[in-house]
Order: structure tokens, then sequence, then C-alpha cells
């Protein structure tokens, strides 16, 4: 089987994300965003696909990057060889992660589907299930919205809720705020008011995204440590190793990072050689799902469980060859309370015929089953939509 061509298929998706301002998403109207997929294509008729764009999380390849850099590596070349060509597009500075991960993707689809198997398949199925966490928007109001959050998500069957407080805006006006992208005093009133609420029934987490200090990550870390909450994630910028080292030995809640640090699976084992984490995080941004499964095994072999950062079904692919004991999360999200325009995240995306994460009455999503990642587009809604 050969690669006879890498093609980018750009499409209109309704969004109401206006993308970052200084670091975090900012949403407000609804318009029409840009989705695309990455599709290669071999001699043989089948196909891999990769997802980007303003659904999710997801790295979406340029025509640029496809053009000059993907189709002269890969076109001619067996998709099979997908270890080699990962070997490739890491030594060939002109991809960054995010591409290699977004081309890996796509080639481990289109092996599950030369193969009639799911990636997790190909991989070592462990599990067709994972226990859900509900992530919160960041900023959608008071205590008292995230309360009425918290309850909603325990009605619809969620056992574990984390929390995204106030991340660059201020948490009377919401206003973005970018000089003072923290509120720490603010954040653990949310967490003060979750926990009141739910916190007999639900596993907490909070997940500063980065913004505060190492000051601030101590005092907020010993009183969600208090609560009893589950992890806290990310609470530093990442590009500093130390002072979460500091922070893993200060504390006894188990520190959860690096979640954007660059360097893929390397960069997270020099993590667990400095002690700066309790629990590691990745996702296939990060150079791949080849790359994804090298960090959840590095992780594993020193005990050290990994949280797959946000959903997508190359993540649940990583999740589904992997214990519950490693990879105990699917990260739902991001969550709004139901009266706001994005509160219900049940609905399945316009351009897919099925979620990557339904969700049954105990929280526990249901892993994709089909060929390759699963995905399953709605054509009509694609075609109709390409630019
Ligand atoms: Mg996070």
């Amino acid at each position: 089987m050969k690669i006879t061509d890498v093609e980018l298929i750009r499409f209109r998706l309704p969004t109401f994300s206006h993308g970052t301002k200084w670091g975090y998403g900012v949403d407000g109207e609804e318009h029409d965003g840009v989705q695309s997929l990455t599709k290669i294509v071999t001699d043989d008729g089948v196909e891999g696909y990769a997802t980007g764009g303003v659904h999710s999380y997801f790295y979406g390849a340029s025509e640029d990057e496809i053009e000059r850099l993907v189709k002269p590596l890969l076109v001619g070349q067996d998709p099979l060889d997908r270890g080699l060509l990962w070997e490739w597009m890491k030594a060939n500075r002109g991809f960054s992660e995010a591409l290699v991960g977004n081309i890996d993707s796509a080639l481990w689809d289109l092996a599950g589907r030369a193969a009639g198997q799911s990636v997790a398949s190909l991989m070592g199925r462990v599990r067709t299930k994972a226990r859900a966490y509900a992530s919160t928007a960041p900023n959608i109001g008071s205590p008292d919205d995230y309360v009425k959050l918290a309850l909603e998500s325990r009605d619809r069957g969620y056992t574990a809720f984390k929390i995204h407080a106030y991340i660059y805006a201020d948490p009377s006006s919401l206003n973005p705020t970018p000089g003072k992208p923290a509120s720490p005093k603010a954040d653990i009133e949310v967490c003060e008011a979750v926990y009141a609420a739910v916190g007999d029934s639900m596993d907490l987490m909070l997940d500063p995204w980065g913004v505060y200090s190492l000051q601030e990550s101590l005092m907020v870390g010993r009183e969600i440590e208090r609560m009893g909450f589950y992890f806290f994630e990310h609470p530093m910028d990442e590009r500093a190793v130390e002072p979460y080292r500091r922070l893993s030995a200060e504390l006894e809640i188990p520190i959860c990072g690096p979640e954007l640090a660059a360097g893929m699976h390397y960069s997270r084992a020099e993590w667990v050689a400095q002690k700066a984490t309790d629990i590691g995080r990745i996702d296939v941004n990060f150079g791949g799902l080849t790359a994804c499964r090298r960090a959840v095994d590095m992780y594993e072999s020193f005990g050290l469980p990994c949280e797959m950062h946000v959903g997508g079904f190359g993540n649940a692919a990583i999740l589904g060859s992997t214990s519950q004991e490693t990879c105990e999360f699917f990260e739902r999200g991001l969550l709004y309370p139901s009266n706001h325009p994005l509160g219900d995240y049940d609905k399945t995306p316009l351009y897919l015929k099925a979620p990557c994460d339904p969700m049954d009455d105990e929280g526990n999503v249901l892993l994709p089953q089909g060929d390759g990642l699963g995905f399953e587009f709605d054509w009509d809604f694609i075609n109709e939509n390409r630019i």
C-alpha cells in the first residue's frame, strides 16, 4: 500500500469561540468558524483522517504545511510504516509537534481502517468505557453558577467535576483582565461553594490553567487539599519546572501536569525525573498517538497515572488501550450551565453523525469502537459547507 495524496478538507462550522486574546479562548456571538479534516489517500482506497479547527482543541494542519512539508514526506510511502514516518516528521524541524500529532493521528486512523479494527484494538484494547469528569468552562459566573453546573452535572451522571474558575477575567464583572490573570481568593470561594454542594458525592479538581504564582499555588493548594480535592492541575506556567518540584514537595494533594509543555514524552520524562508532578498529562497535539502511547507507558512504569488532556477520538483510543489505574478519566467539556447557549454539550457536532464521547447515566464515556479512530462524518454537512 502506498500513500498517493494528502488532502486538507476545510468547511464552515458555527462556533461561539473568537479565538484567544491573551492566552485563553473568548466566547462571543455565534459565527462561522473553520473546521478541517486532514485526509490521507492510498492506492488501496483506504483513507485516514484527523480533525482540527474550531471544534474542540485539535490542531488543524494548514494548506501550506500539507503542500510544503507533509506531501513531500508521505506521498509514495507505505502508510503502515507509521513508526518510520513518525521518526521522519520528528526529525524535520519544519514540523511542529502539533503537525506531527495531526498526521500521526491520521496514519493511526488509516491503519485501523485497513485492519478493520479500532485503534484501541490495534494498541491492545483494555476497556470500552472510561470514567468521565465534567470540565467546566472558565469564567461562567458567580460561585452560585458553578454550584448550579455542579448539581446539573451530578444529575446527568457525572461522578467527578473539574473547576476552571476565573482565568484572565475579573471575577465580579467577568470582563477580560490581561494584566491580572489570576484571582486565587475568588477561585477558593468557587471551590468552597462547590465542595459544600457536591463534595460528599463527587470527586473535585481545580485547574487554574497556569496563571498562579508559586505562592498563590501553595495558598490555593492548601485550601483544596483541606477540602479533599482529587487533584490540582496545571496551576503555574509549565515553562518553569522547579516551582512545580517545590509545589509537589510541599503539598499532599496530587499535582497534575504538564499539560502544555513542549517536548512530547521526552519532556514529561524529565518532569518525572525531577519529581515535579504526581499525575502526568498529555494529548495527541503533542506528537500524536505515538508520543501519547510512549508517555502513558513511561508514566505507568514509574507508578504514576497520566490524565489525558481534553476529549476527542485520538485521546479516546489511548484511554481504550490503557487501564483505569493509568488513565482514569475522559475529560468532557468544556461545560456551561444549561441556560447558556453552549449549555447542551450532549448535542452531536454538526459535522459528525456520532460524538466521540457519549456518556451513560453512571458517568462513563462509551469509547468509540468503529474502525480506525471511529469517526462517523456527516459528509452531506461537510460538502454543503466546504470552503
Ligand atoms: Mg488543563
